[in-house]
């Protein structure tokens, strides 16, 4: 018979939700264990979720060597840099990345040891009563009970039934970060944000890339005027996107490194087809409930595959929780991490909430893409009377003297409160500036007071505050 371990929170997957839940639990005195299935590339359990393993880290890690290696040819020689014959050495690039995996998995299981959480490695599935029975790597199973069971499980990615992943030619994020040379062509189908950034990535390094989206506009959920500055400025880059274009059939010919990809497609003009080395299938991701909920553990899944939770992450099953993105909400790390900290918090009888209004996306192609709130589109849809002050990156000094000129800032605010409703942002390091939108929004800021926040010179920051100011037509760097 095996053995029953109590615990005061069980928490079922170690990406970041998970961990979150799992530490801030910790450091409010619960006694923790944290089960997580994945094993790293070198077949070691590896913490840290999707996003450390083969997600955010990882592909922020090849975005930055790729946007150096870019930059060479398109934009040092503006500098008066020159230099001969600049190569890039895939495996080293990949070993880099490799490293930085490694770093940042080891640190989870390092924090787990500071904070006397137990690590279990291997695959947990919920029971009646809060009992999770984990089949460990070793085949051993384990039983353990929570007081408490914060469900963190994440999600895998979707696999079209004419596409099947292998690994090699057919490939998702895990293969689209691991090719060990530059692929002459590579297709993508989905024009989503791994689409934009992993096609982006191997774009930047030689790749003729193609992706194709079966939506008939190009990033829907962004506001109109950043999708078409981006896509514009990713059609300059060579990035060939093509709307409206539906895959039907892929078929591989060929044999070893000589295999190529033949994918139908349908468009506007009828049947098409494209050939390439290899495809990345990117087409959205699901929550992994697979094998997790035995039938009598009362956890309801929805009609999305997602389990169900109220607005506190609370499944309504007594002490059972879910969090990050096997629940409702965006798939992102920091919406996963909010949701663990709110969860330990409120399981340790604290107030715990998160504001799913204020996530902020983005996407780390060049230039990037930042939002928070609502887009113009939205507020047209939901009838709330709206203003808007926008400003171009090509009139800040700074982005100029960085040879960064595309893009710009867009501040939404109510029409009759001043209140900020939106911020969207198309440029470089918009990454960082979108937090300024995420803090006004949290403290309902007006866009009359950031226009009358200090910012400074030069900065990218600029933008947004001239955008702010522009709101009320008194931008001071443009006319208005
Ligand atoms: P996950 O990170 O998926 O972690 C869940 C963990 O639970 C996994 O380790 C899994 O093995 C384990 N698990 C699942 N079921 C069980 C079980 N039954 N027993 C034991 N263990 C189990 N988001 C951003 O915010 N920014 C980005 O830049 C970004 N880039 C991304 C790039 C790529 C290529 C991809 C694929 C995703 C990216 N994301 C990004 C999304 C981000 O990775 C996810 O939103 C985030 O990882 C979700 O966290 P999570 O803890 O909910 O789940
Ligand atoms: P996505 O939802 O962002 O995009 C999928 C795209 O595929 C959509 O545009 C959709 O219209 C298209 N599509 C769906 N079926 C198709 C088909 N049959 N043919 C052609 N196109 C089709 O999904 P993703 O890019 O796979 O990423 C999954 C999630 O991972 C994202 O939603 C995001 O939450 C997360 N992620 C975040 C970041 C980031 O924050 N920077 C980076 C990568 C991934």
């Amino acid at each position: 018979m095996v053995e029953q371990q109590q615990f005061d929170v069980v928490v079922i997957g170690a990406g970041p939700a998970g961990y979150h839940a799992a530490i801030r639990a910790a450091q409010l005195g619960l006694k923790v264990a944290c089960i997580d299935a994945a094993l790293g590339k070198d077949g070691q359990p590896a913490l840290g979720g999707t996003c450390l393993r083969v997600g955010c880290i990882p592909s922020k890690a090849l975005l930055d060597s790729s946007r150096q290696f870019w930059n060479m040819g398109h934009l040092f020689g503006e500098h008066g840099i020159a230099f001969n014959d600049a190569k890039i050495d895939v495996p080293t690039m990949i070993g880099r990345k490799d490293k930085i995996v490694k770093q940042f998995t080891g640190g989870i299981a390092m924090l787990f040891k500071a904070n006397k959480i137990t690590p279990f490695y291997g695959f947990g599935t919920l029971h009646a009563g809060n009992v999770v029975k984990v089949k460990q790597h070793d085949g051993s199973e384990v039983e353990l009970k929570g007081t408490n069971v914060v469900i963190a499980a994440g999600s895998d990615s979707i696999e079209l039934p004419f596409a099947k992943f292998d690994g090699d030619t057919i490939v998702d994020n895990v293969g689209a970060l691991n090719f060990e040379s530059t692929p002459e062509r590579l297709g993508v189908i989905g024009a989503g944000v791994i689409g934009l950034e992993l096609g982006s990535v191997w774009n930047r390094l030689g790749s003729k890339v193609t992706v194709l989206e079966a939506a008939p506009s190009f990033l829907a959920a962004a506001d109109a005027e950043v999708a078409k500055t981006a896509a514009r400025e990713f059609k300059k880059q060579g990035l060939e996107i093509l709307v409206g274009a539906k895959a039907s059939k892929v078929e591989i010919s060929g044999k070893g490194n000589k295999k190529e990809v033949t994918i139908s497609y349908t468009d506007a003009k009828g049947e098409q087809t494209l050939v390439v080395d290899k495809l990345l299938v990117a087409v959205g991701r699901r929550a992994a409930t697979k094998g997790l909920l035995a039938e009598d553990c009362a956890v309801k899944v929805n009609d999305r595959g997602q389990i169900e939770v109220d607005e506190h992450n609370h499944t309504g099953v007594d002490g059972v929780w879910a969090v990050g993105d096997c629940v409702r909400g965006p798939m992102l790390a920091h919406k996963g991490f909010e949701e663990g900290i709110a969860v330990a918090e409120l399981i340790a009888g604290l107030p715990g909430h998160v504001n799913l209004d204020t996530i902020p996306w983005v996407i780390y192609t060049e230039p990037e893409i930042a939002w928070v709130g609502k887009t113009e589109e939205q507020l047209k849809a939901e009838g709330i009377p709206y203003k808007v002050g926008s400003f171009p990156f090509a009139a800040v000094g700074r982005a100029v003297a960085m040879a960064e000129p595309a893009g710009f800032a867009k501040v939404i605010a109510h029409a009759e409160t001043d209140r900020v409703l939106g911020l969207h942002l198309v440029g470089a390091m918009v990454s960082e500036l979108v937090h300024e939108g995420v803090l006004t929004m949290e403290f309902s800021g007006s866009a009359d007071d950031l226009a009358r926040i200090c910012h400074a010179h030069p900065s990218m920051s600029e933008a947004i505050h001239d955008a702010a100011m522009a709101v009320a037509k008194r931008a001071i760097h443009k006319a208005n």
